[in-house]
């Protein structure tokens, strides 16, 4: 029987992995959980998608916008198998005990502690540990662009140090509340930014610093990568691993894709969903070794790249199937590979 799915949070993140799950062929969507009767309220509908209520006193508010719900979200949590919660930061944690009370395995979001977890999670690097587990964090969308990029690297050479400076959307397209405007933020600026101390949720024994910086961009991170290896490749061997994973776009020198702009350019022609890129994007022109020294730029879509993450957890929870099989389920069902 397919593994039944519930979303509850059903905004950026959750809207995407919600339309993931109906697309694969071992999952079934349950519902997903609103507490407001917005435009996303209304897509779920359209899309047919069961909509509960996640705060029993706004039910009301449906109603009166014309929204018919399924019910309120403790139904949605009993009727899953695995619910993924996409609320935002911080609420995952408040929602933890009623998952428990339901016997229901959940998966967080990076903006979750990793203290609230028993795992995080990145499918490239420790699908394993997940299996059976009950709370499971899928990592932010940095963590994971930057795990995806230091798992091959660890395993082909040995890694002695990464050092990382993120550049960083100040917001997402839709959040017109977030800045900076026209500014460049050191943020923080103390070292280091929080995304190293992430990937040693991941990576526990990996040497990492990492510096944060907020442009005025909303399409997606840049990174600025060093990784000195244990060893000394050249930079033709290692371009032609990072082409082999499959969740790694290498851009060609000779597509003009040159920025943000035109990567999402790139996946909206390409008939991209929301003109999601679920790859990390690598420049092969910038992929070049000094010595054991390996420097790279690399773009990473916020808002995408952990759909195909929490895909493969839902299976790693449910112990449904093994990293391998699972990220090429997951993959072909949404069409991954640039
Ligand atoms: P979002 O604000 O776009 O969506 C969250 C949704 O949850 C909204 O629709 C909100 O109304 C709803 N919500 C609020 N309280 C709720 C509750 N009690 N019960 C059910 N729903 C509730 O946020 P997002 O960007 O999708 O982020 C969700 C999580 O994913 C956060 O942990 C965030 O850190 C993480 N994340 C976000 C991004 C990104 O770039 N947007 C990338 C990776 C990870």
């Amino acid at each position: 029987m397919a593994i039944q799915v519930a979303v509850n949070g059903y905004g950026t993140i959750g809207k995407r992995v919600a339309d993931a799950v109906t697309l694969q062929p071992d999952m079934e969507l349950v519902g997903v959980a609103k507490t407001r009767p917005n435009h996303e309220a209304t897509l779920a509908v359209s899309k047919g998608y069961p909509l509960y209520a996640a705060v029993a006193d706004r039910i009301d508010a449906f109603a009166e916008a014309g929204i018919d719900i399924a019910g309120g979200v403790e139904e949605l949590v009993a009727a899953a198998d695995v619910v993924v919660d996409a609320c935002p930061s911080g609420i995952g944690a408040q929602n933890k005990p009623m998952y428990d009370e339901h016997d229901t395995p959940a998966l967080y979001q990076g903006g979750e502690d990793a203290g609230v977890v028993d795992v995080s999670f990145n499918a490239r690097s420790n699908f394993e540990r997940a299996i059976g587990a009950d709370h499971v964090r899928v990592v932010s969308c940095n963590t994971t662009g930057l795990s995806r990029l230091l798992a091959p690297l660890e395993e082909a050479y040995g890694v002695e140090k990464a050092r990382v400076t993120l550049v960083r959307r100040g917001g997402d397209p839709a959040q017109s509340g977030r800045g900076p405007i026209n500014d460049v933020l050191p943020d923080p600026v103390e070292l280091p930014s929080h995304h190293g101390p992430d990937v040693n949720t991941i990576f526990p024994e990996l040497d990492i610093d990492t510096l944060g910086l907020k442009v005025p961009a909303t399409l997606m991170h840049t990174h600025s990568v060093n990784v000195t290896l244990d060893a000394a490749p050249d930079a033709e061997a290692v371009a032609a691993l990072l082409d082999d994973q499959r969740r790694t776009f290498l851009i060609p020198a000779a597509s003009g894709i040159d920025g943000a702009g035109a990567i999402k350019e790139y996946a909206m022609d390409r008939g991209r969903p929301r003109g999601d890129v679920w790859e990390n994007c690598v420049w092969r022109e910038s992929v070049s070794m000094e010595g054991r020294d390996l420097y790279l730029f690399q773009a990473i879509h916020q808002e995408s790249d952990v759909v195909p993450e929490n895909v493969d957890a839902i299976r790693a929870v449910s112990g449904a199937a093994d990293a391998a099989e699972s990220m090429a389920t997951t993959d072909e069902a949404l069409g991954i590979g640039l």
